[in-house]
């Protein structure tokens, strides 16, 4: 592909509309900061006029009236032209976000592809009807339960997972019939709009997926709070998730919260030494840390914390890191100027607080590195559980031994923290790890791998990681409403019980 600046503008109501503003915000490329696109900045006007379009498409019900074999149809088709679009999404997913295209090209696009299919697949096997199990209560009812589109829902994503994140959202919320309205982060709002064009040309009626650009204090808040939206569906930080469930407790409105995470990883001292250092590499150097589930506390019994580490290191020495977009490169930038900031800040914090770097530790200088947002993978040994540096999120390239003396203080250590997001233990004992597992406060645990998050299992938080959990049956209920439908089949008020028992047909 080449070196054309891509300009978008906002998608409402089945069209590319230009911003009420005309202001357009610049995406980088942030291996070497050069602007590769613009975006409109939308304004409060923009987001009244994709939410009429919203809510206009709703109360149509051209897409809440369909079937669900029409709506299956429709679903399948948008799986379908996603894939015939991968090489384009990946290329601009990794492009934009600084993930590997090696990983772009397989993991995202087969994710949203997936959070489609298995949306339909889902629906396709939800009962239609949920009859009484009870016979005829007093008098003789037909008594049945059906579930309903909740209305216009808006869905409010970080830069991290840009696509993935977005499809958790809009794939179940099209499934149960709702419109949507879609805001991406401000610096990786580009797939997000791809898609949109994707699947309302798959067949996803206009206005009922809509996609807004702009910043999340001046459009994310507002279009949270507005009395249009009957659901907010967020990803992002736990701070602004806070503020977002404050909004919807205003509006009663439904939320689903997937917010931070410190995610503990214990080594068990069965572990094989290669499987956890090669387990510790996958839980926190993923997409250079920046995944909200990235195991970044690393409990590891005391007498094996230098060998591992040594491991560690080993492996770590032996990364490609550099340009995202070449197929050999293992890690590729931090997302941000500001996120590569807020890294390099914890990693003095750390220093301050008197843990040991035991790798890493600065910015990654010379070369490619100059013109981009390159940190090395960073080790901090001998560190404690109530170290800032260890307790809060960092959303980087960092991790943070903690050697521990027995293993029920280890599971102590990994449940004493505000977030509940993802876990993992390392054992050759099958049994000792599930038993670990079962007894970890987090909504996803892994063991012996870690970033499984499958479109056929829920994911979410405990804790201060957020509330209601994506991805299949749990989030199709997420995005419905249960209807109690009743019928008293007495054919006439004298006969009716009820009517006579509570004296109504004298
Ligand atoms: P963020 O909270 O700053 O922003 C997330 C989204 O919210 C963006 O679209 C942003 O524009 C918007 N926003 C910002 N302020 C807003 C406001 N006041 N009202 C409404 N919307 C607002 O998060 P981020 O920096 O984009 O992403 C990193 C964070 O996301 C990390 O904390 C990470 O753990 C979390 N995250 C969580 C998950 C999960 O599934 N639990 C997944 C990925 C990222």
């Amino acid at each position: 592909m080449n070196k054309e600046i891509l300009e978008y503008q906002l998608f409402i109501d089945g069209q590319w509309t230009a911003g009420e503003s005309g202001e357009m915000m610049d995406v980088i490329n942030p291996s070497n900061r050069e602007v590769v696109a613009r975006v409109p900045r939308a304004t409060q006007g923009d987001v009244d006029i994709a939410l009429q379009s919203a809510r206009a498409a709703f109360e149509s019900g051209v897409w809440s009236n369909k079937t669900i074999d029409e709506k299956v149809e429709v679903l399948t088709r948008a799986t379908m032209a996603v894939l015939a679009n991968k090489d384009k999404l990946a290329w601009l997913e990794a492009l934009t976000s600084g993930a590997t295209l090696r990983r772009t090209s397989f993991v995202d696009v087969m994710s949203v592809a997936g959070s489609l299919a298995m949306s339909a697949a889902i629906l396709k096997q939800l009962p239609e009807v949920e009859h009484a199990i009870c016979p005829p209560w007093v008098a003789p009812m037909h008594s049945y339960t059906i579930r309903e589109p909740i209305g216009v829902c808006a869905g409010i994503t970080p830069w991290n997972f840009p696509m993935i994140l977005a499809a958790y959202k809009f794939a179940p919320a099209l499934a149960m019939g709702n419109s949507i309205v879609m805001k991406p982060a401000s610096i990786t709002p580009v797939t997000t709009l791809e898609l949109a064009k994707i699947l309302t040309d798959a067949g996803i009626p206009p206005g009922v997926f809509n996609v807004i650009t702009g910043p999340g204090a001046s459009i994310g808040n507002y279009l949270a709070a507005h009395p249009q939206v009957d659901k907010i569906g967020f990803t992002g930080s736990t701070e602004v998730g806070r503020q977002i469930a404050h909004l919807a407790a205003d509006g009663i409105k439904r939320v689903t919260l997937e917010l931070g995470g410190k995610s503990p990883l214990i080594i068990l001292d069965d572990a094989d030494i290669d499987m956890a250092s090669s387990m510790t590499l996958l839980a926190f150097l993923t997409h250079s840390g920046q995944v909200c589930e990235s195991g970044t506390r690393l409990l590891v019994p005391r007498k094996m914390q230098d060998q591992l580490v040594e491991a560690i290191i080993d492996k770590i020495k032996k990364l490609n890191i550099g340009d995202q977009m070449d197929l050999a490169t293992d890690l590729g930038p931090i997302a941000s100027a500001q996120q590569l900031q807020t890294i390099m800040n914890y990693v003095k914090i750390g220093q301050d607080e008197g843990a040991q770097i035991a790798y890493g530790g600065n910015r990654l200088q010379g070369g490619i590195y100059d013109n981009g947002f390159f940190h090395e993978p960073t080790i901090f040994i001998n560190c404690t559980n109530q170290m800032q540096h260890v307790r809060e999120e960092i959303f980087g390239p960092v991790q943070c031994v903690i050697p521990y003396d027995d293993l029920d203080e280890a599971i102590a250590i990994a449940n004493d923290s505000p977030y509940g997001l993802g876990g993992g233990v390392c054992s050759t004992n099958t049994t000792r790890a599930q038993q670990v597992a079962k007894r970890m406060r987090t909504g996803s645990v892994w063991i012996n791998t870690w970033h499984i998050l499958r479109p056929d299992v829920p994911f979410g938080g405990y804790k201060e990681s957020g509330y209601g959990r994506e991805n299949c049956y749990h989030a199709l209920m997420a995005y419905s409403e249960v209807k109690h439908i009743c019928q008293d089949l007495t054919p006439d008020a004298r006969s009716s019980f009820i009517y006579t028992f509570l004296g109504f047909n004298r």
